[in-house]
């Protein structure tokens, strides 16, 4: 069967393409100056640093952004947290009780709770026993109202980037849009996706200050994707879902750069350090390999030794009841001594 040439328009909700976005007087004065009297917004004239509204365009923000990134600002949509970004990508493109998504666990959780929140079916094709993709089975499953693909690389919880090759070949299969979660990409060495946006018509790219960059307590995630996708999930944004203290900290954190190098290159030197002795406690079982900040660990009883770890103040995550994960913890690489303190609990359970 032949594919039908991709366009947007197809996929983008019928009330989104109606709708006009709110406009606030401030857009029409992008040019700020600090002289001009803004009587417009019904704000505290005061100033105490936080008396205006932010920014809706992030204009600031984003030229850093796009700087690091090395990607245009028309390219970049900001939002509070990836998981904003995530639910205006269902509340644009999924019709609530008609379209569906498809998503390949074990992965990210949030995928399925906002489907279940928007009211749009969440097709699972499971990853295959090595934790990579089921294209074949991806595509059985696709049909004409399975919007988006969501992939996750590296995956969440299982730590492995996904092969490109399997990515590529279900961004060129179908008409849906394939949103390629790269929360963790700052751990790796892989090449991002986001370089291949102007690319492929279909392809959104999701990042977040959350993990790398230590940003977690700000909210602030990061979308990438062509000019026309951009322009349909600013139409459905909140003016002023990035707050200014948000934004502010951001470009703070963000002209240190070097920081995150630093930060990246221990978490990876820990992680090594946490593998290793892992591998010789006698209940482990098997420690899958990682491409995040994170190991996934096969232990001898999952329940069991996470309620002993809780017990001695360890809080871990148990994925024992995810597919493919059974008596699987999740553990993130901690501090050097906070790793210290895992091995030792571990050492000491009976
Ligand atoms: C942590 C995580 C996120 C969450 O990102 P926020 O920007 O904090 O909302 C998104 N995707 C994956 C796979 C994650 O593990």
């Amino acid at each position: 069967m032949k594919k039908k040439a991709f366009k947007l328009i197809d996929l983008v909700r019928p009330n989104v393409l109606k709708l006009k976005p709110y406009a606030s007087a401030r857009d029409d004065f992008k040019d700020f100056n600090e002289d001009f009297v803004f009587i417009d917004a019904n704000e505290n004239p005061n100033n105490n640093g936080i008396n205006r509204y932010p920014d809706p365009n992030q204009t600031e923000l984003k030229n850093i952004l796009a700087k690091i990134k090395n990607i245009p600002t028309e390219n970049i949509l900001l939002g509070n947290g990836s998981d904003e970004v995530l639910d205006l990508i269902f509340r644009a493109f999924c019709e609530p009780g008609k379209d569906s998504v498809m998503v390949n666990p074990p992965t990210y959780g949030m995928y399925e709770v906002l489907a279940n929140m928007n009211n749009v079916a969440c097709k699972k094709v499971h990853l295959t026993s090595d934790f990579e993709l089921n294209t074949s089975g991806i595509i059985a499953e696709t049909d004409v109202n399975t919007k988006v693909l969501f992939i996750c690389s590296p995956n969440n919880p299982t730590g492995n980037l996904l092969q490109k090759e399997a990515i590529l070949e279900l961004i060129e299969n179908g008409n849906a849009l394939v949103v390629i979660d790269e929360a963790y990409i700052d751990f790796t060495s892989a090449e991002s996706w986001s370089k291949e946006i102007n690319n492929y018509p279909n392809l959104i790219v999701t990042q977040t200050l959350s993990k790398a960059y230590g940003m977690a307590g700000i909210r602030l995630g990061i979308c990438y994707a062509n000019s026309e996708i951009i322009s349909v999930l600013k139409k459905i944004k909140m003016p002023y879902n990035v707050n200014v203290l948000t934004q502010q900290k951001a470009i703070e954190f963000l002209r240190k750069d070097k920081r995150v190098t630093k930060d990246v290159a221990d978490i990876l030197q820990n992680r090594n350090i946490l593998v290793n002795a892992l591998k010789k406690i006698p209940f482990v079982i098997k420690v899958f390999p990682s491409d995040a900040n994170f190991l996934l660990v096969k232990v001898d009883d999952a329940n069991s030794r996470y309620n002993q770890l809780a017990e001695l103040g360890i809080v871990v995550r148990n994925r024992t009841k995810e597919p493919l994960c059974e008596n699987c913890l999740r553990f993130t690489v901690g501090t050097a001594s906070e790793n210290k303190k895992l091995i030792e609990a571990l050492k000491a359970l009976k």
